[in-house]
């Protein structure tokens, strides 16, 4: 997977490669033969929801930068991979789940792993997790009409935001946002489809 699907298409932050291989993608795909796990294309993974194809989640991942002493959020954990992959790259991970069977089955393979620098909470990720923040990356892996204020309000100065954004299923781009110290640049990038960011509360 990681030699013909992410390197071969340009990702290449040695990093990421390492933790791809380290963390097994089979352990979180419950619906999918465990060598199909490893294919190039997006997974079920129950209540209509699905895990990213491989290269996505390498490539949005490399588009974050995250480093070593990074304090990052994720909202929509869904399988727990991508949260998985940045447990391997950041000092500590904070994953929002809003569907229960979802975070339920997370949070125990994330378990199995000893992953524990992973913190995984049930609830709304349009409200951010205000008492850990700031955080210098947010990684939001479900799409919507634009970024919720409360997670731009919850990114450090110098941080990064990721977010699938568009006005509908067709439109969306992965988008940046950086915070600096003149206000926040806003950038896009590849276009996407995503499954929505639910409103929730
Ligand atoms: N990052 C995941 C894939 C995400 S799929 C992985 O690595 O497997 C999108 C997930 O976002 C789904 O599990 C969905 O239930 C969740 N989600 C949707 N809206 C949400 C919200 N408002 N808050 C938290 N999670 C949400």
């Amino acid at each position: 997977m990681v030699a013909d699907q992410i390197l071969q298409r340009g990702v290449s932050d040695p990093r990421i490669l390492d933790a791809m291989k380290a963390i097994p993608r089979h352990m979180f795909v419950p619906y999918t033969r465990p060598k199909d796990a490893y294919g190039d294309g997006p997974l079920p993974i129950g209540q209509g929801q699905t895990i990213s194809q491989p290269y996505i989640t390498a490539y949005m991942t490399e588009l974050l930068s995250v480093r070593p002493s990074h304090k990052v959020l994720e909202v929509g954990t869904g399988s727990g991979y991508q949260a998985a992959l940045l447990s391997v790259l950041a000092s500590k991970v904070y994953t929002m789940e809003i569907v229960a069977t979802h975070y339920v089955r997370a949070r125990k393979v994330l378990e199995r792993l000893h992953l524990d620098n992973v913190r995984i909470r049930l609830g709304n990720g349009r409200d951010g997790w205000p008492e850990e923040a700031p955080f210098d990356r947010i990684i939001v892996t479900a799409a919507g009409a634009e970024v919720p204020e409360a997670l731009l309000r919850q990114l450090k100065q110098g941080g990064r935001l990721i977010m699938p954004v568009g006005a509908s299923a067709l439109e969306q781009h992965l988008q940046i946002y950086r915070r600096s110290k003149d206000g926040i640049v806003k950038q896009d990038d590849l276009p996407v489809r995503f499954v929505p960011l639910v409103e929730g509360n």
